[in-house]
């Protein structure tokens, strides 16, 4: 079993046989605040912020927008300072996301908000911290945005979700821009046109630009440049329609990170200087002036800078009908820290992390706690034949969709984060306790509703 730095965050190493990420120990974290436990790697997230945003300056010059990072991907209250500290902007799809970003003091100026079924009051909300944008996704948000606006005497800048109908190559669960999907306006049906022309029309909304994202884990720049592609053909129609530019193109986000050995984070420069060019030869062609891009990596900044430790409670050796023998090794966590194995087959790697191992490697799947079989963590992975109760196992990558998706399944609070950072660690989310579970219950008497 070897290390693999190219999924392990940037301060991860391995000291005489055991996993140290941000200069602490696994043996001690464990111990300090117990397991499961998601380690981030401050300095880490801090980097990726920083390369994403010079990447986007460096290759669209005046032209760089904002990059928003996608906070679905995993937020918290410490995690939205650093995001601010870093002057790269936020976005958010639910009224909850907002909330998180408000208790941070992010600046509404840098935030926008999506979603395809915002509430009422969730655009109430936005409009009333003042967030720079609000992307539309349907026909009936076109009004309900317009209308509260109003409500609030002012003038609310927004963008429109747009299908421009890419394939991107990746799981259909997480590819939001073909053209059955429940995101956007589509451009091939002429609906893009249509909801363009709404939104002109209304008093209380200026449209400042269009939107599209086309999925997520996308590591080709080709789905990219399509949807680029079509956006600019649609802001080239948009001028001849109504006489004016519009100034603002916002890209998405979907790069993809490494999980297991072969895979190659999507370097931000690369996916930047593709797009860059694309753009300006599609707005050339048009005669277009290149409008501001923005775009909005989650998992590409947040994936990598988080590890996930868990101790091991069982193992089992079970016989296969085909002949052989499969490894069980059952982690004190699984499904309700992360569902992505089981939601889309998603895989990652795995890490002896307490301490060195002599003994021979064998074919082991490593399954959580929960009452399903397919409470997988990994399908197929040779660990080394000791690994036993005590252990530690380190998943790395889990720092995007893994706590931001997690659920109490089983009655199981939540685990912690931990941000480490040079030899010290600190609580940045606690653990949920049983008594947070069971505060959610209430015995009260029937009312009469009817
Ligand atoms: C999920 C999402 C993102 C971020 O996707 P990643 O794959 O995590 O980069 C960006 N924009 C929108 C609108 C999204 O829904």
């Amino acid at each position: 079993m070897k290390f693999l730095q190219s999924v392990f965050s940037i301060n991860s190493e391995m000291v005489n046989g055991e996993l140290v990420i941000g200069g602490c120990k696994s043996s001690l974290l464990a111990k300090e605040f117990g397991t499961p436990l998601f380690i981030i790697d401050e300095n880490d997230f801090n980097t990726r912020l920083k390369s994403w945003k010079s990447a986007l300056d460096r290759h669209f010059g005046a032209q760089a927008g904002t990059v928003y990072y996608a906070s679905k991907s995993f937020i918290s209250i410490e995690v939205a300072k650093w995001i601010s500290s870093s002057g790269i902007g936020i976005d958010v799809c639910s009224g909850g996301e907002l909330a998180v970003a408000l208790a941070a003091n992010f600046d509404p100026a840098k935030i926008e908000l999506h979603g395809n079924n915002k509430s009422e009051a969730e655009i109430r909300s936005a409009i009333k911290a003042g967030v720079a944008k609000i992307v539309i996704d349907s026909h009936q948000e076109i009004e309900r945005v317009n209308r509260i606006a109003k409500e609030f005497g002012v003038i609310q800048t927004v963008l429109i979700r747009l299908t421009p109908g890419v394939e991107a190559h990746t799981h259909e669960f997480i590819s939001t821009a073909h053209e059955d999907v429940k995101f956007g306006f589509s451009i091939s049906s002429g609906d893009a046109t249509k909801a363009a022309q709404e939104v002109e029309a209304l008093a209380n909304l200026h449209l400042a630009g269009i939107h599209c994202h086309i999925g997520s884990q996308i590591f080709e720049s080709e789905g990219f440049e399509t949807a680029a592609t079509r956006l600019i053909e649609f802001l080239a129609q948009f001028r001849d329609r109504n006489s004016r530019e519009l100034p603002e193109l916002d890209l998405g986000g979907g790069y993809g990170v490494a999980y297991v050995e072969g895979e190659t984070t999507y370097d931000p420069d690369l996916a930047m200087s593709a797009i860059a060019s694309l753009v300006k030869d599609q707005c050339a062609k048009h005669k277009l002036v290149v409008p501001t891009v923005s775009i909005e990596p989650g998992r590409a900044i947040s994936a990598p800078t988080t590890t996930t430790l868990y101790e091991v409670g069982t193992t089992k050796n079970v016989t296969l009908d085909e002949g052989g023998i499969r490894r069980y090794i059952a982690v004190d966590g699984g499904m309700s820290d992360n569902i992505r194995p089981a939601l889309y087959g998603a895989e990652y790697s795995a890490l002896l992390a307490n301490r060195t191992s002599t003994s021979s490697e064998i074919s082991s799947r490593l399954v959580g706690k929960h009452c399903e079989s397919g409470d997988i963590i990994i399908r197929e992975i040779d660990l080394p034949s000791d690994i036993g109760p005590g252990d530690l196992i380190a998943i790395p990558t889990t720092g995007a969709y893994g706590r931001s998706m997690a659920s109490n399944y089983n009655h199981m609070p939540r685990p912690a984060v931990v941000a480490v950072n040079d030899g010290t660690a600190r609580v940045i989310l606690r653990r949920e306790t049983q008594e947070d579970l069971l505060s959610l219950d209430v015995t009260e008497a029937p009312r009469v509703i009817n």
